[in-house]
């Protein structure tokens, strides 16, 4: 049975952040997941923003988190070859908010956020021209960000790989026992050993703390649900825009991808732990709660509908250990967990060391970003076509995908085996047709890198064939 160092259950946002500070550490780890590809729970569906820290009630670890995080994401994101895009945050108000603004001002200083300022109305129809009128003021927070979420959590985790750490996929924990100081962790009939294991299940941390006997918590599942425009809607905002906070939650905000897509929501409905459908209903409340901050947005632009589950438990994260163990837990990782991740992973790598966690040198070594021959001047695609004619065959007519750059995530660290994998790594079937016309093309030539036939490629893991059999002939 393989023997790691530490062991960390789920690779979302959380266990992808904590797989990479304990690798480039020089630490043995390795990194545990149900499903086949990483970034499959919460960390996929999420508004994608590096919150600047003011929402947090001041004093807790959400707060404490939250700042040393939305500090961390910018040479993170630069170390991880990935884009970022510092556009900051605003929170717009009619004249009536002005009083709860300020409050929210005040809870950023005392977070320390640094540069935040009112704005207002006259800069601000400035700054976005297509707020809705009655909006006059706003607070701006300038160390917001946009990132691409699933894309840093797969970065982190090819991080790791190329830094010498294990990802197990498909590897479902369902048995964790410990033998004198170390721990059996199982998945079916495989098993790995650990001296510390960490449980970053997200929605599935209470059943992982109990295989571990560890205490389990009340926790909440609230779906957001959220409206996809395409890119001909690039600049119908510039940055985030939130309405006033409330204690539901952040409300329903319009915002920007890296990719200049334009993304409505998202919703807060409760719901059963893994329940990602969208309702007419949350569509509806999107509709009429977003034109309370910006104009009427273009639905006939809608391009795709998904939601996300947040998994809530008090007010605060809980971060423990189990007492006298070395079995640590992460539970209701909720907004700004994503924002909040790395600094998780800081204190974490912290904890354990104390606890008697070796680290030591490690010659560090870089992730490969993946090429993107949109972004390249006409010499430089010229050239990598002369070296690989595949990088001059698009495949994604929407976003001008090539084959190249799908062999290129096939054939990544992680092996993405799904069409959502590759989706995420290089984006075919994410423009306005959906897949509607690259499909065949990508299912062929996932099938001949793969070597299995068409009709086994999945969606998003086993029961979402896309193919019925035959039908590829
Ligand atoms: C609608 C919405 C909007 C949000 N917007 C933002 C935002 O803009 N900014 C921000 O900072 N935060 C945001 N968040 C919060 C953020 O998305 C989460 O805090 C973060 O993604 C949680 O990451 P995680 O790693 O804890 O959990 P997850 O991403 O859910 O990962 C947990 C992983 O554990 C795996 N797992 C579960 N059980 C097992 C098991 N038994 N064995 C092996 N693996 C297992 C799961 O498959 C999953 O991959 C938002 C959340 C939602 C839902």
């Amino acid at each position: 049975m393989e023997k790691f160092e530490v062991a960390i259950i789920g690779a979302g946002i959380v266990g992808a952040s904590l797989f990479s500070e304990l690798t480039r550490k020089g630490v043995k780890t390795v990194l545990l997941e149900k499903a086949d590809d990483v970034s499959n729970g919460s960390t996929k569906a999420n508004s994608g923003i590096v919150h600047a820290g003011y929402d947090p009630v001041p004093g807790t670890l959400k707060a404490k988190f939250n700042i040393r995080g939305s500090q961390m994401y910018p040479s993170m994101c630069s170390r991880l070859k990935v884009d970022i895009l510092q556009c900051g945050t605003l929170v717009v108000a009619n004249e009536s908010g002005r009083e709860d603004l300020n409050k929210l001002f005040e809870r950023g200083i005392k977070n320390g956020v640094q540069g935040m300022r009112i704005v207002e109305r006259e800069e601000l129809h400035k700054m976005e021209p297509n707020l809705a009128d009655n909006i006059d003021i706003a607070l701006f927070a300038p160390t917001g960000a946009v990132i691409s979420p699933y894309l840093v959590c797969i970065a982190l985790c090819e991080e790791g790989v190329v830094n010498g750490g294990t990802v197990k996929l498909n590897f479902d924990v369902d048995n964790i026992k410990p033998i004198n100081n170390e721990y059996i962790i199982s998945a079916g009939d495989q098993s790995v050993m650990a001296d510390f294991v960490v449980n970053c299940a997200g929605v599935g941390a209470n059943d992982v703390n109990k295989l571990a006997g560890a205490p389990e918590y009340p926790m909440k599942y609230v779906k957001g649900e959220y409206l996809l425009l395409d890119k001909s809607q690039n600049g119908f905002v510039h940055r985030p825009i939130f309405p006033l906070p409330t204690k539901a939650g952040k409300g329903i905000l319009a915002t920007l991808t890296l990719h200049h897509n334009i993304m409505l929501g998202p919703t807060a409905i409760p719901c059963e732990p893994y329940d990602t459908k969208v309702d007419a209903e949350g569509i509806s409340q999107i509709k009429e709660k977003i034109v309370q901050s910006v104009k009427q947005p273009n639905y006939k632009k809608i391009i795709k509908l998904f939601a996300g589950v947040r998994v809530v438990s008090g007010e605060d994260f809980i971060i423990e250990k189990l007492p006298d163990t070395r079995f640590y837990y992460t539970i209701g990782i909720c907004s700004p967990g994503l924002t909040a991740a790395p600094a998780i992973a800081e204190y974490l790598v912290e904890k354990m060391i104390q606890d008697g966690l070796q680290t030591r040198n490690h010659e560090f070594v870089s992730r490969e970003p993946y090429i993107n021959t949109e972004t390249m001047d006409k010499k430089q695609l010229k050239a990598l076509i002369k070296q690989d004619a595949r990088f001059g065959k698009i495949v994604c007519r929407c976003e001008k995908i090539t084959e190249g750059e799908i062999i290129q995530a096939l054939n990544s660290p992680l092996k993405p085996t799904t069409v959502d994998g590759i989706k995420r790594r290089v984006r075919p079937t994410m423009g306005r047709c959906q897949g509607g016309f690259c499909l065949p093309k990508l299912l062929k030539i996932m099938s001949s890198n793969m070597e299995c036939p068409e009709e086994e490629i999945t969606l998003n893991g086993q029961g979402s064939e896309i193919l019925a059999n035959g039908e590829s002939k």
